[in-house]
């Protein structure tokens, strides 16, 4: 999602007059764009912020660590000169007019972006239900796009900052969102991923489509927007994330079965293996009902990738919490993991809890799944080979330049070597022949 709203400020910027700089050296205004979700994450934005702070300069902050700070950000950092919460980013391009409209500019007339230093220091942050401007700005570079969806978060998950850094749960109406799918495919883009906190929810807490009597027979907004995406000339697929078990639902299955555009892979955090802990994170799941959205998308199609997050050290997890996490790892079959040791957000419930599982057992545990994860890509990447999986090409592959890099629609990354004279252009579809498998990567050859 940062990702995503870091493109629409630089769209916004360059629509304003202002051009990229090769590189943060030679750029004269630098905007960090800040994660929070992990006190580790926003460590680091901080600490990169101070750094560009001391170098003189024009520097920002944007993103859901400024929300985090609020106004303490400019004790943090007192050198910097603006502050922007994420809903407010579309108001940037502003901000920096604001700051370099300075009468010292004539004396600076070489220097085209100066601030104006003894400006009050600004933050915005706006209200947790702005809708924020600029969330279909785009500067098109490449077949592949993030989409908002939606924005903020209303769950709640006891150990989640994001409710409260990106604010409330809003869908944006689905015209809106085909109108710009519409726009990217026509400029060059082959493949969109929709973007929400629990994106099967989209359009289930605010109406994502005009009222019409004559058609209240939809009942899942979200499988009615996949549907209309799928119609786009020139677009080849569509991916989302991230999604609750909830929402791994018959008619979801059918836009699977229907639209081959809707890429066969779902990015499903489950957090914990054990109904005590999944309780008290407020997941509004249990182990069961998490494996049985498992088995439904395995049963239609039992390459269908799945991959998830998981917390370890959680307060009060158990060895035998942990354990169950691993047993359920192992029934899932995921093709990847990301997991996450836990991290006590301010605010949130369980920051509450003592943050009782030592660091060292937390880094045991993180190996363990690591390793148990490893193990387990191999086992289903193996089953792969022989298959013929018809992979988007992303370009030549960043270890050796003779072979092309590219993703299945599983999103399993997919290498071969170049044919002589072939060119291959990135966004293009191969079907490539798998000759060997690795934990997190699949080699073959052109079929
Ligand atoms: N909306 C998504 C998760 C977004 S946050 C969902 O509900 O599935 C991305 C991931 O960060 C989460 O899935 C979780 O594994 C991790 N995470 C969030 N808060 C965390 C915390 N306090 N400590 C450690 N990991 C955390
Ligand atoms: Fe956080 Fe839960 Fe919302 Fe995901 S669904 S962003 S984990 S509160």
């Amino acid at each position: 999602m940062n990702v995503r709203d870091s493109e629409a400020v630089t769209a916004l910027m360059l629509a304003a007059g202002h051009t990229l700089a090769a590189n943060e050296d030679e750029a004269e205004c630098v905007i960090v764009n800040s994660c929070t979700v992990r006190q580790k994450a926003e460590d680091k934005a901080v600490g990169k912020t101070g750094y560009l702070c001391s170098t003189g300069k024009l520097v920002g902050l944007m993103g859901c660590g400024v929300k985090r700070l609020g106004a303490d950000v400019f004790k943090v950092l007192p050198k910097l000169d603006f502050a922007v919460g994420p809903r407010a980013f579309g108001l940037i391009p502003k901000i920096i007019s604001d700051l370099t409209s300075s009468d010292d500019l004539s004396r600076e007339a070489d220097i085209p972006v100066r601030a104006k230093r003894s400006a009050k220091k600004q933050i915005l942050e706006l209200g947790d239900n702005l809708i924020p401007s600029g969330l279909d700005a785009h500067e098109v570079h490449g077949f592949q796009a993030f989409v908002t969806a939606m924005i903020g978060c209303d769950n709640r998950c006891s150990y989640c900052i994001v409710p409260d850094v990106r604010g409330h749960e809003y869908s944006r109406p689905a015209a809106e969102i085909v109108a710009e799918v519409e726009s990217l495919a026509k400029n060059g883009v082959k493949e969109v991923t929709l973007l929400g906190q629990s994106v099967l929810r989209y359009g289930t807490r605010n109406p994502v489509y005009p009222v019409d009597p004559n058609n209240s027979n939809i009942k899942e907004p979200f499988t009615r927007l996949l549907r209309e995406l799928s119609v786009i000339d020139g677009l080849e697929r569509i991916r989302f994330t991230s999604a609750h078990p909830h929402g791994c639902t018959d008619e979801l299955i059918k836009v699977y079965q229907e639209c081959p555009k809707v890429c066969r892979h779902l990015h499903l955090p489950v957090q914990s293996g054990s109904d005590r802990v999944l309780k008290e994170m407020g997941r509004h799941y249990t182990r069961e009902e998490y494996l049985s959205a498992v088995k439904k998308l395995r049963d239609f199609d039992p390459e269908f990738s799945l991959t998830t997050d998981v917390i370890v050290g959680y307060p009060g997890e158990t060895e035998e919490d942990f354990e169950l996490t691993r047993s359920l790892m192992e029934e899932a079959q995921f093709d990847n993991a990301f997991i996450f040791k836990y991290s006590p957000r301010p605010g949130t419930r369980s920051a509450k809890l003592p943050d009782d599982v030592t660091k060292e057992e937390k880094e045991r545990r993180d190996q363990v799944l690591l390793a148990d994860q490893e193990l387990r890509g191999q086992q289903r990447n193996d089953k792969l080979v022989g298959t013929i999986r018809e992979v988007m090409v992303e370009g030549p592959s960043k270890r050796n330049p003779n072979r092309l890099s590219g993703r299945d629609s599983g999103n399993r990354i997919v290498v071969w070597d170049k044919e002589d004279g072939k060119d291959w252009k990135a966004g293009t579809l191969a079907r490539v022949k798998i000759k060997e498998a690795h934990p997190q990567i699949l080699i073959g050859e052109v079929a």
